[in-house]
């Protein structure tokens, strides 16, 4: 049994439900039990930067699939949530990453855990903190708290959307 964290965004489309419909499927995903999630924030997009802002929270779940077979349902949520895959970054229904899988460190082509961006993405690190501040990242040391705290917030707004 491990513990993951995932990242969820959307800014096509109606972003709110798109998050949460992605939270219920996760919830209805078997040997998954999701155990919470991050409040709603609407964040400024980073990386393509002409595009509408993101509605993300982070969900946090105890799975005992192993992390290639958690992500190949997260994508198949995505599939199914009728998200079209077209250039990188681009604007999308739904995108569900594996931010942290355990303590675990996975380096291949189709997977990389921790996920390489957290540590430098305000989007992802506000609502961790409010899941699990004292959470260590198992490569850097430091604790998402920590983490957040040395980021500049220039360019990455994130403000609560909706709570609860
Ligand atoms: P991004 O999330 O970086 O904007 P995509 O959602 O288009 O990009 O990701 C495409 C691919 O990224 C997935 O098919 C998956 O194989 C790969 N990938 C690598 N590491 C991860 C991870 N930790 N979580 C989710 N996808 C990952
Ligand atoms: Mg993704």
């Amino acid at each position: 049994m491990e513990t993951a964290y995932i990242g969820v965004g959307s800014n096509l489309g109606d972003r709110e439900e798109n998050c949460l419909g992605a939270v219920d499927r996760m919830v209805r995903m078997p040997a998954c039990r999701v155990t919470g999630r991050a409040d709603l924030f609407q964040t400024e997009p980073v990386g393509v930067r002409d595009q509408d802002w993101f509605v993300n929270t982070v969900v946090r779940l105890d799975t005992a699939l192993d992390a290639k077979t958690l992500l190949k349902g997260l994508l198949r949520i995505e599939t199914d949530m009728g998200r079209v895959r077209r250039k990188r970054w681009d604007a999308r229904t739904i995108d569900l990453d594996i931010l942290l899988f355990g303590e675990r460190t996975i380096d291949e082509p189709d997977l990389r855990v921790p996920h390489p961006l957290l540590h430098e993405r305000r989007f992802v690190l506000v609502p961790l903190v409010q899941l699990a501040p004292e959470l260590r990242h198992p490569v850097l040391g430091a604790s998402m708290r920590e983490l957040l705290a040395r980021l500049p917030e220039k360019g990455q707004a994130v403000t609560v959307y909706k709570t609860g």
